[in-house]
This record gives structure tokens, C-alpha cells and sequence, in this order.
């Protein structure tokens, strides 16, 4: 999700699991110094790097989760973070072998997977990414639920490889599934999947343990949430490391959790929308509150509840 957005929810609900360390306990700032705050993060914030097969590593900093695979064919990475985190981001690519750069694969647009694109560019790795990304990223964006606009990304920023449907890549003695979601987070969203390996990538399609963003302002909606966690379901196997957009190292059983709270908010909003309840009221019927012990810890319980709501 954006980067901007998660301050913007961190700090109206008080989310301290999802919320850059260095918003918690701040005043809001005003949205002009939003992008200055969070790229001030991604410069402090540290690079875990996590092994999750032979050459395949999961890297964690401030932005969305990352991962790189190595080999003598180059680095391929999944997402760049922010702009500030360029230099973190290479010296942790650097620390797992003197391979050259490859390919950058951004998972969908969202400016905390984006934003590093330029400055991986000109460390010499070319940028896949599905054809709406590259559209979206070429011009200014507004985040209808924040009412912000983010500035178009440098020319350096654009995915220069890109693909509608699918797309196979042979590397490093594996191959390499990007495949495109409808519309579920965005209408821009892939997932990765390294056969070899095991290892799946499904960027801001999946949170792991708390309620997700949706970007309803770029084709966004709770039911393609929930059919690209079926699509996600369906690749999984029992030992399939799967990387969320957002949170920790999950597996399959933790993906079908999320399936089934997903499911079980929809259900629940769906139906009171019918009966005639408008937006308000349904949040202030706390659908959620058996729910909200358990994945409320991140994004506020109203704004997911508002999303289902106006989506579903
Ligand atoms: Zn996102």
C-alpha cells in the first residue's frame, strides 16, 4: 500500500503494529511533509535480511516486504522500497553475493514497493511489472481515500518489461511465474512464484495478520481480495513460503486464515447493506468485534469495515 496511506491510518487509528515506529506518539504531520517523514524512515530504518532457500532471501525494511533471488544469470528483486532506502537495500543485496543486477519486479504501484525503482535502475536492474503499473506510475496518482496525490515516478522509475496476463522467466536454474491478479488490492497487482524454490510472493494481495488496505480509488474491492487469496490458495502447497505484502513470513494455513476472515467480514457487511443499513451505521454495529482481538492490531477495524462496505 502507499506509504502516505499508512501514516494516514497509523496514526488515525492509533495502529502501532502497522505504523512506521516513527509516527507512533507524533502529531500528524501535514500531508505536504508526509513523503518527507517516510522517506526519512526508509533511510534509518534497517534491512532484515531472512534465507528461505538456497538463493532466495527475504529482505524486510520500511516499506513493503522485498525479496532477491541470487545466481550467476544476476539478482532478481521483488520490490524497492522507498527512494531512501536505495543504499540499505544494495548494501544488503551486496552482502549475499557479488552477482551483477538483473530484473526488479514490482508486485503492483504502490509508492512503498515503487519509489526505490529509479535508484535500483541505476544500480543496473531492468523493471517488470504488469502494464497498468507502468501506466500508473507515469502520471501523478490521487489516493481517493486519503485525498492525496502522489507525484508521477522518474522516468528512470518505469517498468520498461511489461505483461497483461502472465509471464514465465527462466533464471538462475529456476523459473519464475508473474502472474496477474483481477482487480483485488489494485487493479495492478501480480504475484511471484519461484517453482524451484517454493517461494511465493503476493504482494499487498495478502496482509498477514491484520485487516488489509484496499485501494478502492485503483480498482480495489473486497471481493477480489478474496478471490486473489483463492488464486494464491490454489499455488500454495502445504510447504510454500509465502510472502505477504505486509507482515511476517507466512504459510498456507496462515493464507486461509486470512481467506476466512475476509470471507466472514463480507458476509457480515453484505448483509446488513442489504437490510438497508447505510455506511455509518453498519460501522457503528462493530460487525467486526469478535474479529478485532485478533487481526484489529494493524488497520483500523472502521476503515476495513468502511471498504467492505463500499465496495462489496
Ligand atoms: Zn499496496
Amino acid at each position: 500500500m502507499d506509504r502516505r496511506s499508512i501514516l494516514h491510518i497509523g496514526l488515525a487509528a492509533g495502529a502501532a503494529a502497522l505504523a512506521p515506529r516513527w509516527a507512533i506518539g507524533q502529531a500528524p504531520a501535514p500531508a505536504t511533509d508526509r513523503l518527507g517523514q517516510m522517506r526519512t524512515a526508509g533511510a534509518s530504518t534497517p534491512i532484515k535480511t531472512t534465507k528461505l532457500y538456497d538463493n532466495v532471501y527475504l529482505l524486510q525494511g520500511a516499506g513493503g516486504n522485498m525479496a532477491v533471488q541470487t545466481g550467476p544469470q544476476g539478482k532478481v528483486l521483488i520490490d524497492s522500497s522507498f527512494s531512501t532506502a536505495v543504499p540499505k537495500i544494495r548494501e544488503a543485496l551486496d552482502a549475499l553475493s557479488k552477482d551483477p543486477a538483473d530484473a526488479l519486479i514490482n508486485t503492483h504501484w504502490h509508492i512503498d514497493h515503487t519509489d526505490g525503482n529509479d535508484g535500483m535502475h541505476s544500480a543496473g536492474f531492468r523493471i517488470y511489472a504488469h502494464q497498468k503499473t507502468r501506466d500508473r506510475l507515469a502520471v501523478p496518482a490521487t489516493m481517493k481515500l486519503f485525498n492525496m496525490t502522489l507525484p508521477a515516478a522518474p522516468s528512470g522509475g518505469l517498468p520498461t518489461i511489461t505483461f497483461e496476463n502472465a509471464l514465465r522467466l527462466w533464471h538462475n536454474d529456476d523459473s519464475l511465474d508473474l502472474v496477474h491478479f483481477d482487480p483485488a488490492h489494485t487493479d495492478t497487482d501480480i504475484y511471484i512464484y519461484f517453482h524451484k524454490a517454493d517461494v511465493l510472493h503476493t504482494g499487498d494481495t495478502w496482509f498477514n495478520g491484520t485487516y488489509p488496505f484496499i485501494d478502492e480509488g485503483t480498482g480495489g474491492t473486497i471481493a477480489g481480495m478474496i478471490a486473489a487469496t483463492d488464486k494464491a490458495l490454489s499455488v500454495a502447497g502445504d510447504g510454500t513460503k509465502i510472502i505477504p505484502g505486509h507482515g511476517p513470513l507466512g504459510t498456507k494455513a496462515d493464507l486461509k486464515k486470512s481467506r476466512d476472515m475476509l470471507s466472514s467480514v463480507r458476509d457480515k457487511v453484505a448483509a446488513l447493506k442489504s437490510a438497508g443499513a447505510s455506511e455509518q451505521e453498519v460501522i457503528s454495529k462493530k460487525p467486526t468485534a469478535d474479529l478485532d482481538p485478533v487481526w484489529g492490531k494493524g488497520f483500523s477495524p472502521d476503515m476495513f469495515v468502511g471498504i467492505v462496505y463500499r465496495t462489496v
